[in-house]
């Protein structure tokens, strides 16, 4: 048993090697020596610790097999320089416990000298620094990772930067959200478009544009089509933030990440109020006589086909009664065109009124009426209406204080009996007014035998037309087309003209509705189109390179070998440039199938051959041809042009008609340009091509050179050059 007092106990250890051998083995610190010949002969218990060995199992062990093998080279080296007298302190490098766990270590090395300056070993001491080392890996990780992420982050915001540049000067609204609909995004274009900026909307849903105007059945569609194709196009009515309801024209797509989740959603769309006016106010035009508001003959065609049809179906008759005011002109010659005007809106007024529900009035020209009366149980039903019509069309009217009487002579045809084809009813009724003329006006007359007589004549009519051609009475005229801004002539337009021995040059349209649907038409269509290539040949020769535009009725269109027989007259004309043959449809409106119209057409166009639209808005679906039919360029009706500076229908509808081919990225001509006038507001509304008698009247071929020499746009017109 010990019985030393503490200060015994030191006093003893003071003088003994023990208690050097109780500190080395109560320090933290790793220590450890070695012989000079590099042999382990002491370790404390701290190193025990670190390397997991007993001091037996290392005894006399040497330095290297603790060293992980990646550290050993260097470490070695550094070893050799301790015999040269130098010094290594917090070397750090990984050993390899006796567990195989690798353990970083920070040591101290140097040679040790007895006191009489004889080296007798190496001393070492060592600390175990590995949690510090993953301290300074995780930063340094985490450093590259944060410089990663800043590249990252920068890569980003440029790529935004382009993104943001292209949103904003997008011209197409741009709306993002996130995957729950939240408006994340906006672009300038949506805030113009809207009127909602975009503090006003982020973070909002975009139900706030919903107009009310689509189903919800609507919405289910779209986004069914989003969810299960990704995206979803058509037409939606979105109200503005000034409560405005405007149509758009919009896509949505939706955004998804590699793992197939929708990550946002992405809505890009046009404003297409405009289009929409020009439909409206097109469709209107087709429709609707801007004067009166009845029914135009477009309309009327169509509701007389539908009451064909119901009469049919039920057995009954209908009749058509066609309408000529008499007295009229004297009218307008006394008073002007303006009390003519006023007298038209009255009279049919009162004669719309003398119908019964379901009939139709339509105005058809001047002052001419067509009245559909329906449900018949026999033709004699119709007769108290046809006297309320006269008594209607009869009555006085007072204009600006001066009282006015017209009458009204009034044809009548009856379905089914008088005709099989809506036309025929129409012109069966129009021969039977000439009837009630010429017994003496104010009164109706029923379509008789009378009327085959003219029948009779104009079958011999035909027969007289089919022997001119023989005799090659039919001459062409050409009517210069101009651009009024660059004075450029930009070819001229084919009009067939009858060279009648007796009764002189004859105008096209005196002859030609004769002859209106009949097969010979067609041969005269292909004589006209081989008369243009003749004269494009000849003109060439001479050095005058006109593309000269030829009229083609759409019936001769919808014949089936079309583009055969064009191809044909083509390739007689070896020497001709397809590219100067134009062609321009008439009379669109009774094209039966568009498809086959626009497929002849794209034959044709692969020819080299071209296509306008003639007297375009007059038709019925304007908008529809426009769309459907590749014709480069549109020719706005004379009748518009005539009248576009006194009266704003016309001016809005040629101003429609100009803006509807800018949308569809067609050229536009106006013809019918009387005077300098004209031309200047039609360059102010950006309509810079032309053709009419304030340019130049049809003329025979021969005068085309000298013409082309002496031309020079009006002064006025040269304000819009450059
Ligand atoms: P369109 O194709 O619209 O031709 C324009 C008509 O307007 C021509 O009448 C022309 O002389 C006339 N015109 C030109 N500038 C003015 C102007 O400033 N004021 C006025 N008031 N009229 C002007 P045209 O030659 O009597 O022909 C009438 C229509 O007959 C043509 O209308 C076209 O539909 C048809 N047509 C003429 N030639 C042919 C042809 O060779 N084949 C076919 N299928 N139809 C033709
Ligand atoms: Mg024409
Ligand atoms: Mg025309």
């Amino acid at each position: 048993m010990n019985n030393k007092t503490p200060e015994q106990e030191i006093e003893c250890l003071k003088n003994s090697k023990e208690l050097e051998l109780l500190l080395l083995n109560n320090s933290d610190e790793a220590l450890y020596f070695y012989s000079m010949d590099g042999k382990l002969i002491f370790i404390n218990a701290a190193f025990e610790k670190i390397t997991g060995y007993t001091t037996k199992e290392l005894y006399e062990s040497n330095f290297i097999p603790f060293v992980h093998p990646d550290d050993q080279e260097w470490t070695m080296r550094l070893w050799e320089g301790l015999y040269k007298g130098k010094i290594f302190e917090d070397v750090e490098y990984r050993i390899i416990k006796k567990n195989g766990e690798i353990r970083w270590s920070l040591s101290t090395w140097k040679i040790v000298s007895n006191y009489d300056g004889v080296q007798i070993g190496i001393q070492g001491k060592q600390q175990d620094i590995t949690s510090r080392k993953q301290n300074e890996k995780e930063k340094d990780k985490r450093a590259d990772e944060l410089i990663l992420a800043n590249e990252e982050k920068e890569r980003l915001l440029q790529k935004l930067k382009r993104a943001a540049s292209v949103l904003s000067s997008a011209q197409e609204s741009i709306m993002i959200t996130d995957s729950t609909a939240t408006i994340t995004e906006v672009n300038d274009a949506f805030s113009y478009i809207t009127g909602y900026s975009p503090d006003d909307v982020l973070g909002k849903n975009p139900r706030i544009l919903q107009s009310g105007r689509q189903s919800p059945e609507f919405y289910v569609e779209m986004w069914d089509a989003i969810l299960t194709k990704g995206h979803w196009h058509g037409e939606i009515w979105n109200r503005r933030k000034n409560g405005d309801i405007y149509p758009e024209r919009m896509t949505i797509s939706a955004v998804k990440s590699d793992a197939g989740l929708v990550q946002q959603y992405i809505s890009v769309s046009t404003d297409i109020t405009d289009i929409k006016t020009y439909q409206g106010q097109l469709e209107h035009i087709a429709h609707f006589d801007s004067l009166t508001n009845l029914p135009n003959r477009v309309l009327l065609a169509d509701r007389l086909r539908q009451a064909m049809m119901q009469c049919q179906r039920r057995n009954l008759s209908l009749s058509v009664a066609f309408l000529d005011l008499d007295g009229f002109k004297q009218v307008n010659d006394l008073h002007g065109h303006n009390v003519g005007d006023e007298l038209l809106v009255a009279v049919s007024q009162r004669m719309k009124d003398a119908l019964r529900e379901g009939d139709t009035l339509a105005r058809i020209g001047g002052d001419e009426f067509i009245a559909v009366m329906i449900d018949l149980e026999k033709p004699e039903d119709s007769e108290p209406v046809l006297e309320r019509l006269l008594k209607s069309a009869a009555y006085p009217i007072t204009v600006n204080d001066i009282e006015m009487q017209v009458s009204a002579s009034i044809g009548v045809a009856f379905y089914p009996q008088d005709g099989v084809t809506s036309d025929q009813l129409m012109r069966r009724a129009d021969q039977a007014m000439y009837g009630a003329k010429q017994a003496g006006k104010n009164r109706y007359h029923h379509f008789d035998i009378a009327q085959d007589n003219a029948v009779k004549i104009q079958l011999e009519n035909i027969d007289n037309i089919r022997s001119a051609l023989d005799r090659s009475e039919f001459v062409m005229h050409f009517q210069p087309k101009v651009n009024m801004r660059t004075s450029e002539v930009i070819g001229v337009e084919a009009l067939i003209r009858w060279q009648h021995p007796v009764r002189g040059l004859i105008a096209s349209l005196e002859f030609l509705s004769t002859i209106e649907g009949h097969a010979i038409s067609l041969e005269m269509g292909e004589w006209v189109i081989g008369a243009a290539l003749r004269q494009i040949s000849q003109w060439q020769n001479i050095g005058v390179n006109l593309p000269i535009s030829v009229n083609i009725s759409a019936y001769q269109l919808q014949q089936k070998n079309f583009a055969t027989r064009l191809a044909a007259l083509l390739s007689a004309h070896p020497d001709v440039n397809p590219h100067c043959l134009e062609l321009e449809i008439l009379e669109t409106s009774v094209l039966s199938d568009i498809s086959q119209a626009s497929a002849t057409m794209k034959t044709c166009h692969e020819l080299g051959v071209r296509f306008a639209l003639d007297d375009f808005g007059t038709g019925y679906s304007s908008l529809t041809h426009i769309k459907r039919l590749p014709a480069y360029l549109i020719k706005i009706d004379q009748s518009f042009v005539h009248d576009m500076l006194e009266d704003v229908d016309d001016l809005a509808i040629v101003e429609s008609v100009i803006g509807l081919a800018k949308t569809f990225k067609r050229e536009v001509i106006a013809e019918g340009v009387e005077t300098i006038e004209h031309g200047a507001a039609l360059l102010q509304l950006g309509c810079e091509l032309a053709q009419g008698y304030g340019i130049a009247r049809p003329m025979p071929a021969a005068d085309i050179p000298e013409w082309l020499d002496t031309w020079k746009p009006h002064d006025p017109w040269q304000a819009f050059k450059g």
